[in-house]
C-alpha cells in the first residue's frame, strides 16, 4: 500500500522519525486482516461505516486460513496468534478472515493507485491487525513504538512525582531528592504534543509484533498531571 509521498505522519514530527519507502512487496494488499471480526466489519458496513464499507468493497476474502498461509504465512501467523489475545475475537482464530484486494496487479503494484482508498493512502495508520514481517515500515514502527513506551513511562514518572510533591507540600513526606533534576528534565518535554499520542492510536503501535502489547485502553495520557 504504497503511501503519498508528501503525506507526514504525525509521528514522524513527534519522533523525529522519518519514514522508510516502501519496497512494494504487496503483502499489505494480498494479506489483510481488519482489526474487527468479520462479523463485526459487516454490521458497520450495514450501518454505513465508511472504512468498513470501502474495505468490503475492494476486498476479496480467501476460503479459509490455509489459503492465505501459502500466500502471507508471516502475516496470518502473526495475526492468528494476536486474535487469541483479544477481546474483540471471542472465537480467537475462527473469528479471524484474510482478505486480498481485487485490484492489486501480477507485478504488485497497486491497479487502482489514483482513486485508491483513503486507508491504503493512510498506511500503516490503518486498523489491521499486523504488519508484514518483511515490510518496510516494520524497523519504523518499531522504533516509534520504543518512543511511544518511553513517553508513557515518563508519564508515570511524572505522576509518581506529582504525588511525592503534594505530600511533601502536605507536610507528610521530605521533599524527594529527584525533584529538582526532574523537574528540570519535565520543562523540556513538548507538552503541547502529547494528546496526539492518544487520538491517533495506530495498529502499529499495539499490534503483537514486539513482545510487549500496549492496548489502547492503556493510553492514559490526555488524564492531567
Ligand atoms: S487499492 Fe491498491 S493500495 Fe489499496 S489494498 Fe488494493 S492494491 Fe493495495
Ligand atoms: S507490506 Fe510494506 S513494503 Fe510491502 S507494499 Fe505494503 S507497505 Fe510496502
Amino acid at each position: 500500500m504504497p503511501v503519498d509521498a508528501h503525506q507526514r505522519n504525525p509521528y514522524e514530527t513527534l519522533f523525529n522519525l522519518p519514514k522508510p519507502k516502501c519496497c512494494s512487496t504487496g503483502d499489505c494488499c494480498k494479506g489483510v486482516s481488519p482489526s474487527k471480526p468479520f462479523y463485526t466489519l459487516w454490521q458497520q458496513a450495514a450501518n454505513g461505516d465508511e472504512f468498513a464499507r470501502n474495505f468490503l468493497a475492494i476486498m476479496q476474502p480467501y476460503t479459509n486460513h490455509q489459503a492465505a498461509q501459502k500466500i502471507v504465512p508471516g502475516v496470518v501467523e502473526r495475526t492468528l496468534a494476536s486474535a487469541k489475545t483479544l477481546d474483540d475475537f471471542p472465537n480467537g482464530e475462527d473469528d479471524v478472515v484474510f482478505y486480498r484486494c481485487r485490484y492489486l496487479q501480477h507485478d504488485n503494484r497497486c491497479g487502482v493507485h489514483e482513486d485508491r482508498p483513503q486507508f491504503c493512502r493512510d498506511y500503516p495508520d490503518t486498523p489491521f491487525i499486523v504488519m508484514a514481517p518483511n515490510c518496510a515500515y516494520v524497523p519504523w514502527a518499531k522504533a516509534c513504538k520504543a518512543q511511544y513506551a518511553k513517553l508513557k513511562n515518563d508519564t508515570e514518572d511524572a505522576k509518581a512525582l506529582k504525588e511525592a510533591l503534594l505530600a511533601a507540600k502536605r507536610g507528610e513526606a521530605a521533599l524527594p531528592e529527584i525533584a529538582n533534576t526532574t523537574i528540570a528534565a519535565l520543562t523540556e518535554v513538548d507538552w503541547a504534543n502529547w494528546p496526539w499520542v492518544l487520538s491517533l492510536t495506530p495498529l502499529y503501535l499495539t499490534s503483537p509484533q514486539t513482545d510487549v502489547w500496549l492496548s489502547p485502553a492503556s493510553m492514559d495520557f490526555t488524564k492531567k498531571l
